[in-house]
């Protein structure tokens, strides 16, 4: 019999009603707002009174630099929240939300996979809360203030050719890249050019994922600069003051959702910023509140450890004052392979020597955080076409620098394929060897800051910036945002900004292209090598095999 898909295994699920999932947090079922039976938003008056309780273990998952299918970090969340569930531990996991995007363009959800799933997961590769259709209406709220503002005579001045703020919509249309608005005469305003992100790439996004409550909310969206006057000024939407109408838009989806996994465990899947111009995490309020009502918290971040666990550990703990007990590398053999030099094509046959020679990935991204100073454990991700010999090379090189490797079987048989990692994890939380520090100060300079990362982590020799945008980074330390942190937008797959050179390379330059100012999110974005804010769809996209069954089920979706 052929393996059961994700979506199979998901149907089958006996989810428990979410108020029960919510006693289990210790929340009442008034301060629960349910969506349905199996999704609720907690309150924020609930949040709110949870402030002076002690807070949990924060462990995080992240991975070697991956293939393009993925390498399992959120299945691999799943499963550790799981696993630690069944060794006694009160643990929740916290995963961000799916953008529809991706959802009908290449297969592959965010919910997990296997028996490491969470659900419902039709819903939340869907509309789910409705968080993002929150976000997309905001944000061009704002999109639409401006336009309005210069129709009706631009008291505020602002060139319309100098507009930076787009539109968004949560889909991959390659269509809306580069647009004119305003086209059709006098009535219809003044065309200007512009063009659409897709949701998760907007800046309203990124700070409803830092913001820690609703009056941080409304300051960051007033902080937003919208574009620049012709004496290059900046404009902001409380300028326009558009950053209360735009609060009242968000304040429901500020709410974290509560879900469950397979195995009835809390997760909480709240806010889906892009990994690249953005930090890729889920909410700080989503996190903040799981620290309190659960003694392990198990997040994920985006992409790669030079990526997502660098913003995670950078910006999002800096920032929300977190600070990590243990970290959770995943590997896969796969993976391995690909940065040993093995086409995508061949990774189902046996290589070892493949193998030893990608696990010098692994070994950069152990170094890496470690520079953090937070304890380290990889997890094997165990796929069926793995070797024992395979396997053996991995962990005998972990041992070797003093790592230790655990085999983990959660996407085939749940919490029970991950128990010894899951008391791993335990002990390296409650041995109290976490030292969490930022890689870089407040203070340092903002190119510093992307030189710091560029060397440290990516270990390239030199950053490549032309005079023009280091004059620009002056200008925001001089405008007063020199003790932000930088935000690096790079490919995934390479510690360069080569998706080619695998492995660990040395001797390699970063080049910067552009640098942006997020103001309202509270970061400076470098730009290194080609990023696609608006991605389009494939060839044969996963939506022409979407469809309703007989039973009315969703057929297609994974
Ligand atoms: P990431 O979060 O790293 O992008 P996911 O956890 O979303 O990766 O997994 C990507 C895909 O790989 C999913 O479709 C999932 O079902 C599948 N997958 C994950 N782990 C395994 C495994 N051990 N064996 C087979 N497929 C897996
Ligand atoms: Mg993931």
């Amino acid at each position: 019999m052929a393996p059961k898909s994700d979506i199979e295994i998901a149907r089958a699920a006996q989810k428990k009603p979410i108020r029960e999932i919510g006693a289990g947090l210790g929340i009442p079922e008034a301060e629960l707002l349910p969506f349905g039976h199996d999704k609720a938003k907690i309150s924020a008056e609930f949040i709110a009174g949870l402030k002076d309780r002690p807070s949990g273990k924060l462990v995080l998952v992240t991975a070697i630099n991956p293939t393009p299918a993925g390498e399992g970090k959120t299945t691999t969340t799943v499963g550790l929240g799981d696993g630690l569930n069944a060794i006694g531990r009160k643990a929740a996991i916290c995963i961000r939300e799916a953008s529809l995007g991706p959802c009908f363009g290449m297969k592959g959800g965010a919910a997990g996979g296997g028996y490491a799933q969470v659900v419902p997961m039709e819903e939340m590769n869907l509309h789910f809360t409705g968080d993002f259709h929150a976000i997309t209406s905001a944000h061009n709220l704002l999109a639409a203030m401006i336009d309005n503002h210069i129709y009706w005579g631009n008291a505020l001045g602002i060139d319309s050719r100098r507009v930076t703020w787009r539109r968004v919509m949560d889909m991959n249309d390659r269509a809306l890249r580069d647009v004119v608005t305003s086209l059709g005469g006098v009535a219809n305003g003044y065309p200007r050019q512009s063009g659409f992100d897709i949701t998760v790439a907007s800046e309203v996004m990124a700070i409803l994922c830092l913001a820690t409550d609703i009056a941080d909310l409304q300051r960051r969206l007033g902080e937003i600069i919208i574009g620049y006057t012709a004496a290059r000024e900046p404009v902001r939407a409380r300028d326009l003051k558009a950053d209360g109408a735009m609060t009242v838009l968000l304040a429901q989806a500020m709410q974290p959702n509560l879900v469950q996994t397979l195995e009835n465990n809390p997760a909480f899947v709240h806010g889906g910023p892009f990994a690249n111009i953005a930090h890729g995490c889920n909410s700080v309020i989503a996190t903040t509140t799981a620290l309190k009502l659960a003694d392990y918290v198990v997040t994920e971040a985006g992409f790669g450890a030079d990526l997502g666990a660098e913003k995670f550990m950078n910006i999002k703990c800096r920032k929300a004052g977190l600070a990590p007990d243990a970290v959770v590398i995943v590997a896969t053999v796969r993976a391995l392979k690909m940065n040993g030099g093995v086409a995508k094509a061949d990774l189902g046959t046996e290589n070892v020597e493949a193998v030893k020679r990608g696990c010098a990935n692994l070994g950069r991204h152990l170094e890496n955080i470690a520079a953090f100073h937070v304890p380290a454990v990889v997890a094997i991700n165990h796929f069926v076409s793995d070797t024992d010999a395979e396997i053996a090379a991995v962990q005998e090189y972990a041992r070797i620098h003093g790592v230790e490797a655990v085999l983990c079987r959660h996407w085939a048989e749940g919490s029970a394929g991950i128990t010894e990692l899951a008391h791993k994890v335990v002990a390296l939380a409650e041995g109290g060897a976490a030292r969490f520090q930022p890689l870089y100060p407040d203070e340092m300079g903002l190119f510093e800051k992307i030189e710091t990362i560029a060397t440290r982590i990516y270990r390239a020799e030199a950053v490549q910036v032309d005079d023009k945008l280091r004059a620009q980074l002056r200008a925001w330390e001089d405008a007063g945002y020199g003790n932000l942190p930088v935000c690096m937008a790079k490919t995934q797959y390479s510690f360069t900004t080569d998706p080619e050179k695998r492995g660990a390379p040395t001797g390699h330059v970063v080049p910067v292209r552009e640098v942006r100012l997020s103001a309202g999110a509270g970061f400076v974005v470098a730009i290194c090598g080609e990023i696609m804010t608006m991605p389009g769809l494939p060839r044969v996209p996963a939506a022409e095999t979407i469809g309703l069954n007989a039973d009315g089920q969703i057929e297609g979706l994974f």
